[in-house]
């Protein structure tokens, strides 16, 4: 998938449109830290060698194409500040990363909205490949649990999905440059609207995943915080990405409650109807936390919205 959105570049705070790969191939080019552009990689560099932000166009570009041409040479050429912020030049993205942390280890809550600081770190996480990895670690650590599981084979050993940001994602409309991966407040007529379109991707570890769940014995359930309303548009999209058969598909009903309510409410009807949950996958805590949350949790990265 390369998404593309309108984005402030991180090179020049314009706004630009910009795709997951040409996100990677700006950040793995040059960046501007303390207004200075610093080239990588190699060894440690001192700024002064840089090329100072308030240099002339014309200046800057020939600098460019200087630095350019004589890549190879470790005395001209210098290293992108670590997003780390070492060498004691604090790095914006730095906060950026302890809120993301903050988040999803629950640390951090009823949040409404990505802070706007965040919304290009965010953007970079959600569209590079480090969201890809961090989803598919999961999946991978879910599947190494689940090969250990002894299942009776009556049909009544369960794994628990959620379906947004779990098993569909919602990244197409996030990145619009109207939501701006979070960062603006969330608007449930058009996020509805978008939901009826049902052309949100498979999120591809959790998709292997439901498949090898499937291969090992293992019933889905689907448990969305989404409103019964879009249960077509829902049912519609979960098949055409290759989720195509499940043992329960529930959806919310009005005057369900919080999530945490509402979910902890339909985990133990299903207990209660026999099922054993042997696994429950979720991108929100509100997802695993509760009762009968099932015999082991897996949380999957979400840094664009909470649901409590
Ligand atoms: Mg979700």
């Amino acid at each position: 998938m390369d998404q593309i959105s309108q984005k402030r570049s991180s090179v020049d705070g314009r706004r630009v449109l910009v795709s997951k790969r040409g996100i990677s191939k700006t950040l793995s080019l040059y960046k501007i830290t303390n207004n200075v552009i610093c080239f990588h990689p190699t060894t440690q560099s001192t700024t002064s060698e840089c090329i100072p932000q308030h240099t002339s166009w014309l200046s800057r570009l020939f600098l460019l194409l200087t630095a350019t041409t004589t890549v190879a040479s470790p005395n001209i050429i210098h290293l992108l500040k670590p997003h780390s912020g070492s060498g004691g030049h604090k790095h914006s993205d730095l906060n950026c990363l302890s809120w993301r942390l903050a988040v999803e280890t629950n640390n951090l809550r009823k949040w409404t909205q990505v802070p706007q600081e965040c919304e290009d770190y965010v953007g970079h996480y959600m569209l590079g490949k480090q969201y890809r990895q961090d989803c598919d670690l999961v999946a991978a650590a879910a599947y190494e649990y689940a090969k250990g599981l002894n299942l009776t084979g009556d049909g009544k050993d369960v794994w628990v999905f959620d379906i947004d940001e779990t098993t569909l994602s919602n990244l197409p409309y996030y990145a619009r440059d109207t939501v701006a991966f979070g960062a603006i407040p969330f608007n449930a007529t058009m996020f509805n609207a978008w939901v009826e379109e049902a052309t949100a991707p498979a999120i591809p570890g959790s998709l292997k995943l439901y498949k090898k769940l499937i291969k090992l014995g293992l019933k889905i359930v689907f448990l969305t915080g989404s409103e019964d309303t879009y249960r077509e548009a829902r049912v519609k999209n979960l098949k055409a990405v290759g989720y195509t058969t499940w043992e329960k598909l529930i959806l919310k009903g009005a005057g369900e409650g919080s999530g945490v309510v509402y979910k902890s409410k339909k985990r133990k009807e299903l207990e209660e109807a026999g099922y054993r949950i042997r696994g429950n996958m979720g991108d929100q805590w509100s997802d695993l936390l509760g009762n009968n949350v099932g015999e082991r949790t897996f949380k999957l990265p979400d840094p664009m919205y909470y649901i409590g």
